[in-house]
C-alpha cells in the first residue's frame, strides 16, 4: 500500500495516524481532451475505423501519461495523490454509470457477464447505433460540458462490476505516480440521472440509493485493495437546490450514502474519501458532511461566501480542501484576496485547522495554456490563467500558507502588478460606452404597447395566418467550411470569400420562395458560430488560438475571451441580411444573437457584474437593430437559447439573473419601432421557471422548441395566459428523419387547438446549420403544406 504519510510521520487530521497525509495543493481536475485535442483525434478515428481498439488505448494510455507528466511538472508532487486520477474516454457520468452496470435496458447486451462495458461498448451508449438512441446529453450544472443522463429504473442493475478506475489508478502507480481517483458521487449521480422508461410514476432515481451506495461500498473497498490511499467524490448536486425532490430528502440521501460510505465502512478498508462539492456553495448541505466519517471535505469559495465561524469550527477533523482558484474562468486569480479568504478560513476552523488549496471545481472548462497565445497582445496574456496557470496559483497559494506570504512576496507583487495593469487598461474602461450606459433612461427599456406594435406589424407585412419561417441557419455545406478554411490560410481573398457566401445567401433566398416560405431568412452561411462571429466584430473580444474546452465527448469550443467595454465598430449582419432582402419581395428576417447567449458561451470578464457585461453587449446589438432598420429590414430576430442555460443552480439567485437577463434583451431591442417585428428563439421546451421571464422579453414572436416533446409545452404556455405570437417548433431538426405532410399536420392541429391561431407561427425546431439539403428541403416542403392545409381549415 502507498504511505502518503507526511515525512515526519504523523497522518492527516493531525489527529488520525491511519489518515494519509492530503496533499497542500491540488486541483479537484484537469482538462481531459489534451493540449492539442488528443482525445478527439484519438477517438474520432477509432469511430470513423481509421484506427483499431489497440491503437485507441495506446492512445488514451499516452494522453494520461502525458498528463500527469505535465501536471508533475507543473509541481504537483507525484508521490502524494495530488494530481487527480479523473480521466475519461468520453464522460465521467457515463463512467460512473457503467462502472456501476447502470446501463438501459435497450443496451442489456453491452454489459459482459462480469458486469463490465468495453470500450466499443462504452461508446455506443454515449452515441446510439442507428437503431437505439444514445442516453441523453444534458448540460452539467451551469456550465457548457454536457453529460450522458443515466437512466435509472427499479430495476436497473447497481452493482459494481467495472476495474476502469483501479485500472487508471494502477496504471499510474506503475509509472511512480500516485493519483487520487476521481468519481461522481452516488447522491449526485442518482440525481443526474432519470427514470428509465416504464419506471412507475412517482419513482425516482434516488429511491435506488441503498442499492447505488452498497455498489459503491464494494467500489470502494477494491480501491482500497489497490492502494489508493484518497478517493474524490464529486457531490456537486449538493449546492443546487433545483432538484424535483424536496431539499430535506437531498440532505437525507447524502447523510444516507456517507454514513454507510465513510462511516461503516472503516480505514483502511477503503481509501480515505474527498467529497467535492463546486459550483456554489453547500449551504446546509455542510453540516451534513461534517457530521459524516469523511475525512476530507472540499468548498468552492469562489461561488460561495466562507461558511460562518460555528460551521467552520465543526470541520476541525477534517482536512478542508479550499477552493479559491476559479475553475471556471480564464483569470489571473487576485492572489492577495485568495490569501485573506484562507486565512479567514484557517482561523474560522480553529486550533490544529488542516487546510488545503485547490481549483473550485474541475479545470475542464478551461483551455491548457495561456502561453501558448502568442498572438494576444503579451498584456492580456498575462491577465489570463488558464489550467496550466491556475496550477501553479495553486502551488504558489499553498507555498504562502506554509512559509507565510513573505515567502513568495516577489510573485504575488508581479500578479498584483499585472491585475493592475489589468484595470488600467483603456479598453477595460471605454467612457464612451460608460456614459451612454449611464444616460440610459426607462424608456431604452420599453417598446410601444404590443397592440399598437401587432397592428403596425400586421399593416407592414401582410403576412397570412400560420405563416411559415426557419430558425436562420441553412446547412453549413462543405463548400462554404471550404471556403471558411481557405480565407484563413490566405488562399481565398477576402472578397472572393464574401462573393462565395453572397452566392450562397442568393441559392438560400431563391430555395425558399421556391418552398412558399412566408418570411425569409440569409441563411447565416458567413457565421463560423453564433457567437464567435460576433465577438470577432466587437471590440473587447479577443479569440485564442488554443483555447479549446470540451463541451461533450470529442466536442470541443473556442470560447472568445470577454475582456473589456464592448463597443461594435460597425455594422455586422447588414451586409448579409441586406443583399439577401435585395433579391426577393418577401419580408427578410434579420439574425442576431443575444446578449445573455453572448455571455453564456464567452470566458467573461470577472471584475464587474455579468448584468453589466450584458447591458454593454445589449447597446452594440440595439444599434445594429436600427442599422437594420435603416436598410429596410422589417423583422429582426435576437437569438438567447442560453437564456435557461445560465439559470442560477440556487433558487434565491435567479430572480436577479432573470432581471438583468430581461434587461439586457429590452434594451438590445427596445430601439425598434412599433412596425418592426422582433423575435426571439429559445432552443427548449422546458420552461417552468423562466415562463415569466420569456414574457417579460417583450418579443412579438417567440420561437420555442416543441416537436421532441410533441408540443407538450403548449400546455404551460397557455396557462401562462402567453398573449403575443409564438412558434413551436414542428419540425424536430436534431435528426435526419423528415416529418411527414400528415404528421406535421398533426401537430399542427394540437397546436391550433391549444393557442389562438391568430398568435401561431409555422416552423422548426432550430437552426438547420447541422443538417444536410436533401433532408432540409423535403422536410420544409411538407411544413408549408401542412400549414397551407391547416390554414385552410382556419
Ligand atoms: N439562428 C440560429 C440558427 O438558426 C439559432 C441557433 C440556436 O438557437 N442555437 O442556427
Ligand atoms: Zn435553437
Amino acid at each position: 500500500m502507498t504511505t502518503t504519510a507526511r515525512p515526519g510521520g504523523d497522518g492527516d487530521a493531525g489527529r488520525d495516524r491511519t489518515v494519509p497525509w492530503f496533499p497542500d495543493a491540488t486541483v479537484l481536475g484537469y482538462p481531459r481532451i489534451g493540449a492539442n485535442r488528443e482525445l478527439k483525434k484519438a477517438v474520432e478515428a477509432f469511430w470513423a475505423g481509421r484506427s483499431e481498439l489497440d491503437d485507441l488505448l495506446a492512445a488514451l494510455e499516452s494522453l494520461r501519461r502525458e498528463t500527469r507528466g505535465r501536471l508533475a511538472r507543473l509541481g504537483l508532487p507525484p508521490g502524494d495523490g495530488s494530481i487527480p486520477g479523473d480521466f475519461s474516454a468520453y464522460d465521467h457520468v457515463l463512467d460512473a454509470a457503467t462502472t456501476l452496470g447502470a446501463v438501459p435496458e435497450r443496451f442489456a447486451d453491452l454489459v459482459a457477464e462480469d458486469g463490465t462495458v468495453d470500450l466499443p461498448g462504452y461508446f455506443t451508449l454515449a452515441r446510439g447505433d442507428g437503431e437505439r438512441a444514445p442516453l441523453e446529453l444534458t448540460k452539467w450544472f451551469d456550465s457548457n460540458y454536457h453529460y450522458l443522463v443515466p437512466e435509472i429504473g427499479p430495476d436497473t442493475p447497481l452493482r459494481y462490476g467495472d476495474d476502469r478506475l483501479i485500472f487508471k489508478f494502477l496504471e499510474a502507480a506503475a509509472d511512480g505516480v500516485t493519483t487520487r481517483p476521481v468519481i461522481v458521487g452516488p447522491v449526485t449521480f442518482l440525481l443526474l440521472s432519470k427514470p428509465a422508461a416504464g419506471a412507475p410514476a412517482g419513482f425516482h432515481p434516488l429511491d435506488r440509493l441503498d442499492d447505488a451506495v452498497a455498489a459503491y461500498a464494494d467500489q470502494l473497498r477494491a480501491l482500497g485493495v489497490a492502494g489508493a490511499p484518497w478517493l474524490q467524490l464529486d457531490e456537486p448536486a449538493l449546492v443546487s437546490d433545483a432538484w424535483d425532490v424536496p431539499r430535506a430528502r437531498v440532505l437525507a440521501a447524502a447523510e444516507r450514502a456517507y454514513g454507510a460510505l465513510a462511516g461503516e465502512l472503516g480505514r483502511p478498508e477503503r481509501p480515505a474519501l474527498f467529497v467535492s462539492a463546486g459550483y456554489g456553495p453547500l449551504g446546509d448541505a455542510l453540516p451534513v458532511l461534517a457530521r459524516s466519517a469523511v475525512e476530507a471535505v472540499g468548498l468552492d469559495l469562489v461561488r460561495g461566501p466562507l461558511p460562518p465561524a460555528a460551521e467552520l469550527a465543526t470541520l476541525a477533523r477534517k482536512v478542508v480542501v479550499a477552493g479559491v482558484v476559479d475553475g471556471r474562468n480564464v483569470w489571473r486569480t487576485d492572489l492577495d484576496a485568495a490569501l485573506g479568504v484562507l486565512e479567514r478560513l484557517r482561523a474560522g476552523i480553529g486550533e490544529g485547522a488542516r487546510v488545503a488549496v485547490a481549483t473550485s471545481t474541475s479545470l475542464l472548462h478551461v483551455p491548457h495554456d495561456a502561453a501558448r497565445e502568442k498572438h494576444l497582445s503579451r498584456e492580456l496574456r498575462g491577465w489570463l490563467a488558464f489550467a496550466d496557470q491556475k496550477v501553479e496559483e495553486v502551488l504558489l497559494l499553498a507555498d504562502a500558507v506554509a512559509g507565510g506570504r513573505e515567502a513568495v512576496a516577489t510573485r504575488l507583487a508581479e500578479a498584483a502588478a499585472a491585475r493592475r495593469a489589468r484595470r488600467a487598461h483603456p479598453g477595460v474602461r471605454r467612457a464612451g460606452v460608460r456614459e451612454r450606459l449611464a444616460a440610459l433612461t426607462d424608456a431604452a427599456f420599453a417598446r410601444a404597447p404590443y397592440p399598437e406594435r401587432r397592428a403596425a406589424q400586421e399593416a407592414r407585412l401582410g403576412l397570412p395566418a400560420l405563416p411559415t419561417t426557419t430558425i436562420g441557419s441553412f446547412p453549413q455545406t462543405a463548400e462554404i467550411r471550404r471556403a471558411r478554411a481557405a480565407l484563413r490560410r490566405g488562399t481565398m481573398s477576402e472578397a472572393e470569400y464574401r462573393q462565395a457566401m453572397r452566392a450562397e445567401i442568393e441559392q438560400v433566398v431563391r430555395l425558399q420562395e421556391r418552398l412558399g416560405l412566408d418570411v425569409l431568412v440569409h441563411g447565416e452561411a458567413e457565421r463560423n458560430d453564433m457567437v464567435q462571429y460576433f465577438a470577432e466584430l466587437l471590440d473587447g473580444f479577443a479569440a485564442t488560438e488554443h483555447g479549446w474546452v470540451q463541451s461533450y465527448g470529442s466536442r470541443c469550443t473556442r470560447p472568445a475571451i470577454l475582456w473589456g467595454d464592448v463597443a461594435r465598430r460597425g455594422p455586422m449582419t447588414v451586409e448579409w441580411t441586406g443583399h439577401a432582402a435585395s433579391l426577393t419581395d418577401r419580408p427578410v428576417k434579420g439574425m442576431l444573437t443575444g446578449p445573455v447567449t453572448i455571455l453564456a458561451w464567452s470566458f467573461v470578464r470577472d471584475d464587474q457584474p455579468p448584468g453589466e457585461t450584458a447591458l454593454q453587449v445589449a447597446l452594440a446589438l440595439r444599434d445594429e437593430i436600427a442599422d437594420l432598420e435603416a436598410a429596410g429590414i422589417g423583422i429582426v430576430q435576437v437569438d438567447e437559447p442560453a437564456l435557461r442555460e445560465l439559470l442560477p443552480l440556487r433558487a434565491a439567485e435567479r430572480q436577479d439573473y432573470l432581471d438583468w437577463s430581461v434587461r439586457a434583451f429590452r434594451l438590445a431591442t427596445s430601439g425598434a419601432p412599433a412596425h418592426t417585428q422582433i423575435h426571439t428563439h429559445l432552443c427548449y421546451s422546458e420552461f417552468g421557471a423562466i415562463l415569466g421571464a420569456i414574457d417579460r422579453l417583450d418579443a412579438d414572436v417567440t420561437s420555442i422548441e416543441a416537436a421532441r416533446s410533441r408540443m407538450e409545452v403548449l400546455a404551460d404556455i397557455r396557462r401562462a395566459g402567453f398573449g403575443r405570437q409564438i412558434g413551436p417548433g414542428v419540425y424536430d431538426i436534431h435528426s435526419p428523419r423528415v416529418p411527414s405532410v400528415d404528421e406535421l399536420k398533426e401537430l399542427l392541429a394540437t397546436a391550433v387547438a391549444a393557442v389562438p391561431p391568430g398568435q401561431l407561427w409555422v416552423n422548426p425546431d432550430c437552426g438547420l446549420k447541422t443538417r444536410g439539403y436533401e433532408e432540409v428541403t423535403a422536410a420544409l416542403e411538407h411544413l408549408v403544406a401542412a400549414a397551407h392545409a391547416v390554414r385552410a381549415t382556419l
